[in-house]
């Protein structure tokens, strides 16, 4: 057999196939899925805490390669210098109301990061999770139906079991994946964007990161930063340079075409929610607590549900 036969006959490479073993059954329930506009896959980018430098670093850039971007913002913080101690970005300057409405106006999305940032647990989900979203509403004077995990993943299993009764649609981790339209809303991933990671494998910034997987699942990337700058990330696995963020978005253009959508993450969710072939491809995707993946956060789930 040639090489590249061998390669025809065996490589089939589908969302299903991928992210679970009963790829045969989901790949049929996903056929005939497109995204806006008959568009293949889909890319969103999120700024965590909302610093007010972006407008300096990072805003330009959207605007010059008309990209829309996401806030996800702790409503305590709204207008006020972050006291985080700790924090790579403890002393910076959060954005006030008019500068995030302002964003908004340009096609930005805002999801809720929580109160105060100090990591949700069973016992602060009420205030960290339910009442965060109702008082930055009231700030805001807008629905907010995404929760962003603060922190580190810890805090998701405990804001998984509050975030639906409080009226959030999805949750965002940082969970470092491609989202597929079965993903469950409550489990988005997203990818990382660094200068360089900690050892032992020092992984260096990549522009190109999870978009050839995106296309070839019909995918949706989500992008996970801060506050770019120039020359020096303010923490390296946590942050790019804003000359490596013009680089994403170069090769967002270039790779993704007219094939990619560039939306915030609010309007993708809404779009997975209203699609019929979504909803069914959600409905019938293994339950997240039954993945390979997620092994810790469904250990953590699980017994907090049972307790
Ligand atoms: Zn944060």
């Amino acid at each position: 057999m040639k090489r590249r036969d061998f390669i025809s006959s065996t490589v089939t490479l589908t969302a299903a196939g991928l992210f679970s073993s009963q790829a045969f059954a989901r790949d049929e329930q996903t056929k005939g899925f497109t995204w806006k506009d008959g568009k293949k896959w889909v890319y969103s980018i999120t700024y965590d805490e909302g610093v007010i430098d972006l407008f300096k670093y990072a805003i330009p850039l959207h605007r010059k390669y008309e990209i829309p971007g996401h806030l996800a913002i702790v409503t305590d913080q709204i207008g006020k210098v972050r006291i985080l101690p700790g924090s790579s970005y403890h002393g910076f300057s959060i954005m006030d109301k008019d500068q995030i409405k302002s964003l908004v106006d340009e096609g930005w999305g805002v999801s809720c990061h929580s109160m105060s940032h100090c990591g949700v647990t069973v016992e602060n989900a009420q205030v960290e999770v339910v009442e965060a979203k109702a008082k930055m509403e009231e700030i805001l004077e807008m629905p907010i139906t995404i929760f962003t995990v603060p922190g580190s993943n810890h805090g998701h299993a405990p804001s998984l079991l509050v975030a639906e009764d409080a009226g959030y649609n999805a949750i965002m981790t940082i969970y470092d994946r491609v989202n597929t339209i079965d993903t469950d809303l409550m489990w988005l991933g997203r990818i990382p964007l660094h200068t360089e990671y900690p050892g032992p494998f020092y992984t260096r910034f990549d522009p190109y990161k999870g978009f050839l997987l995106a296309s070839k699942v019909g995918g949706w990337v989500i992008d996970y930063n801060h506050c770019p700058m120039p020359n020096k990330p303010v923490h390296p696995a946590k942050d790019v340079t804003s000359e490596e963020l013009e680089q994403r978005f170069q090769a967002l253009k270039e790779f993704g075409g007219d094939d990619v959508w560039i939306a915030d993450c609010n309007e993708v969710v809404d779009y997975l929610l209203n699609d019929p072939i979504a909803q069914q491809a959600r409905a019938n995707a293994p339950d997240p607590l039954d993945d390979v993946y997620n092994l810790e956060m469904r250990q953590t789930y699980s017994v907090l549900k049972e307790g």
